[in-house]
């Protein structure tokens, strides 16, 4: 048996004081709030930090220098690198890509899912943001991968291209290695695509989409609960026109993602966002790239586009904002320090909501019974542990 000792351990409703952490066969066993720790447990004393759930991130790129479309070893590289940040599990989350490309990832998943390694972040089904968005809103997303959703009069345009019926059968093939698929409803047969989806199982969200609130409306009766990265690449809000946002924010069947960075979406503009669909319709994601976790200036690809690192962000050559170069361990400093969230409310949108929208009914809360999936964040906000499945994985010096 496991004893971590910490100063804090955020609960789902609440932050303790002291208090003992117990694990064991990779789950919690109990959480000791004054009562002694029972003999035989190896105790990790830990009493300046705060004991958090693993953080889930649905929507991550790549990290290090790796991109989670480069094959299995990098996947495998992303995977190993997350619990520096506190991450524990995550949706490996594609850029629209070609078919070949598309099935490559998902095998890889499904292998990576089959073989889970000691002390990396699990392997959760991938989040595809897919060739079915709107060119016009497309960021980052190479224009060349887009296509229309499938219709029966959809034919490749020669050969060695594609058709939007062609990715959809991937997706068929390999929907046990997809968790989400990213759409812009307003798309011809953009519909009729969130069903056929909807039918395999998958969790469809709006993003990179320009569609009208009363569009974005009929996507959500049509099955839609999840917003990819609110505010970016969507309509926004007006008073008069709210657009994909006011959607999003009037649904409660939605949840949205938040890119947490402190750059990419304003904390007021967090707070209003939070205040609309309570902490339990918001789940903080990184969006984070290959550039996550590098010095500023390096350079390193995005779906095989180059990006630069910058001080704020990734941009592609011509400046266009391509995805953040942040971690978990910053969004939990930005929504506990400008946002102005406690731990247990960070907690919620860091783990907990995440958790429950991929329906891991034993992930992302601190209680008995729950898997031994853990963050110990010191008092500078840096995380100084992680446990996955109560294995330990990371002991440099520095951070042990
Ligand atoms: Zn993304």
């Amino acid at each position: 048996m496991i004893a971590i000792a910490a100063a804090s351990i955020v609960l789902p409703h609440r932050q303790t004081g002291a208090a003992t952490l117990l694990i064991a066969h990779g789950r919690i066993v109990d959480i000791l709030e004054g009562q002694p720790v029972p003999s035989g447990a190896a105790v990790h004393a830990l009493h300046d930090c705060l004991l958090a759930p693993g953080f889930i991130d649905v929507h991550v790129h790549g990290m290090q220098g790796a991109d989670v479309l480069n094959g299995a070893d990098a996947l495998q590289h992303v995977a190993a690198a997350l619990p520096h940040s506190g991450v524990t599990a995550f949706c490996p989350t594609s850029v629209a890509c070609a078919p070949g490309v598309l099935q490559s990832l998902l095998e890889d998943v499904r292998l990576a899912r089959r073989r889970p390694q000691l002390g990396a972040a699990r392997v959760l089904p991938a989040h595809l943001e897919s060739n079915f968005i709107n060119p016009v809103w497309n960021g980052a997303q190479p224009a060349a991968c887009l296509r229309l959703p499938p219709s029966p009069h959809a034919v490749a345009s020669g050969p060695g291209d594609y058709s939007g019926d062609d990715v959809l059968r991937i997706i068929e093939a390999h929907h046990d290695a997809v968790a989400i698929v990213t759409v812009a409803p307003e798309l011809p047969g953009g519909l009729a695509l969130v069903q056929q989806l909807r039918d395999l199982g998958i969790i469809v969200s709006i993003g990179h989409s320009g569609a009208t609130f009363d569009e974005a409306c009929r996507a959500i009766d049509a099955g839609v609960t999840h917003a990819t990265h609110l505010f970016n690449r969507m309509t926004p809000l007006t008073h008069r026109d709210p657009g994909v946002v006011g959607a999003v924010l009037a649904s409660p069947q939605v949840r949205a993602e938040i890119l947490a960075d402190g750059h990419h979406v304003h904390p007021a503009v967090m707070r209003v966002a939070i205040a609309a669909k309570g902490i339990a319709g918001i789940m903080a994601i990184t969006d984070g790239t290959a550039g996550s976790g590098l010095p500023v200036g390096t350079q390193t690809t995005l779906g095989g586009q180059r990006v630069t690192v910058t001080d704020r962000w990734a941009a592609l050559d011509d400046g266009t904002l391509a995805g953040s170069v942040s971690t978990m361990e910053q969004v939990w400093n930005v929504l506990t320090g400008p946002v102005g969230l406690s731990p247990v409310d960070a907690a919620r949108a860091c783990a907990t909501t995440p958790a429950e929208q991929l329906r891991l009914a034993e992930q992302g809360r601190l209680v008995p019974g729950a898997l031994a999936d853990i963050v110990a964040l010191g008092p500078d906000g840096r995380v100084r542990q992680t446990w996955v499945d109560g294995v330990a994985a990371l002991a440099p010096p520095d951070r042990a």
